[in-house]
């Protein structure tokens, strides 16, 4: 065996010849001078063999995946062929996209290291700077993701995440259904939604939607009632249940401000109990919250109501529900407690789109899972400080199209 075929095989390396390599030790570095093997000056575009016109003067390198510690470069003169069809065009590289840098061996290892970890760290196992990933990730993200088109959106959720200091926020749009993101745009104002349902999506797919969740934000509402005809809008139920827990909370607050020190004692530690949901409630629990209706009438008046408020949800009948909703805003109004009586009004406002839940039982739970995650790469990152190097990162690893899966089977080595 040779040392160009040990290294072929070594490296495996198939469909392409070794026909030198220098090693530089000083550097760590491995170059390959390598060729096509039975493919080569094939036309990019319909893979028919072409004349070769010339040979590029200048040979190209191509960054492919580190082994024991050495950097591994390919270098190569792409041929100018002429294609019958397509004129005079550079010949298909085997091993990588036409303008890509690297191989797509190392694509996909990078983009499923960078799923798993932080861009940080896969910089480093993969003998690059950081700065040099992400300019890689990111070219080869949007390359996968160009012409990509959104399917099947039946359900869809709608809601913002702040990815930066000093309140940036970006918009996000999920597939409720397959558990994607299929969107993500800067900003959370109108012109942000409006673009993209003018640009992602078709009139057809528009009108395709079926159900829709959102907050009770008047943009979100607004786009999705003029853009989405035939969508049953459904209010998010953990954006309403957290409105009200807000309310709640007002109150507490404001009758600590007023309470004196002593009154303080028994008003400490509320916060969290009150926010707690009344099958999680252990025994102490309830005695210390019935306890507060000698001890402070205000806040025990709020907390009724806020856990009466929750048997909206188990409601299986619209005009059921709708009575209950009825009763229970009148009974809130009289408390004359002015956040709960705000929360009121919200709810008066947009009643129509949350007695809806009763009958779909429609939720951002899913988008509220894939927040999870989304904030889990976030963190891992500390933060991002741009909106592309963020969206990427959310393509990749909760986006509707399986990134990696792109790259060509027999390049997916590990
Ligand atoms: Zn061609």
């Amino acid at each position: 065996m040779t040392v160009n075929k040990f290294i072929r095989k070594l490296l495996n390396l198939k469909g392409l010849f070794v026909t030198s390599y220098q090693f530089k030790i000083r550097d760590r570095v491995l170059n390959l001078w390598v060729k096509p093997h039975k493919n080569g000056c094939l036309c990019p575009y319909c893979k028919r063999r072409g004349r070769i016109l010339l040979i590029a003067d200048t040979a190209r390198k191509w960054e492919d995946l580190p082994v024991c510690g050495w950097s591994v470069f390919f270098w190569y003169c792409p041929r100018i062929i002429i294609c019958p069809t397509h004129g005079r065009v550079q010949e298909d590289i085997p091993w990588a996209d036409p303008y890509a840098r690297i191989t797509y061996r190392f694509e996909y290892i990078m983009l499923v290291y960078c799923q798993l970890m932080t861009q940080k760290a896969a910089a480093k196992i993969l003998h690059i700077p950081k700065s040099t990933l992400s300019d890689l990730l990111h070219r080869t993200i949007n390359r996968i993701r160009d012409g990509h088109r959104i399917r099947g959106l039946k359900s869809i959720g709608i809601d913002e995440i702040s990815y930066c200091k000093g309140h940036k926020y970006a918009t996000i749009v999920y597939n409720l259904d397959q558990a994607r993101v299929v969107w993500v745009g800067q900003g959370k104002g109108r012109e942000t939604i409006d673009e993209f349902f003018n640009e992602s999506l078709s009139d057809y797919q528009k009108s395709n939607i079926k159900w829709a969740s959102c907050d009770m934000s008047a943009t979100y509402i607004g786009a999705i009632e003029d853009h989405c005809p035939n969508a049953v809008l459904v209010l998010d139920r953990f954006h309403i249940a957290k409105a009200l827990n807000e309310a709640v909370d007002e109150v507490r607050k404001e009758q600590w401000r007023q309470a004196s020190a002593n009154e303080r004692k028994a008003l400490k530690g509320l916060r969290w109990l009150l926010f707690k949901h009344f099958s999680n409630r252990s025994k102490k629990d309830s005695r210390i919250l019935n306890a507060l209706r000698k001890g402070n009438y205000r806040i025990h008046r709020a907390w009724v109501l806020k856990d009466e408020f929750d048997h909206f949800w188990d409601y299986k009948a619209p005009w059921a529900a709708k009575r209950f909703l009825k009763r229970w805003m009148t009974t809130a109004l009289k408390s004359r407690l002015e956040p709960i009586r705000k929360f009121v009004q919200t709810v008066k406002k947009h009643m129509k789109h949350i007695i809806t839940f009763v009958e779909c039982r429609l939720t951002n739970a899913v988008a509220e899972g894939l927040n999870r995650i989304i904030k889990i790469v976030k963190n891992r990152a500390s933060g991002f400080r741009s909106l592309q190097a963020f969206t990427d990162m959310i393509y990749l690893t909760v986006g509707d199209l399986d990134i990696p899966a792109q790259i060509p089977v027999r390049f997916r080595t590990m």
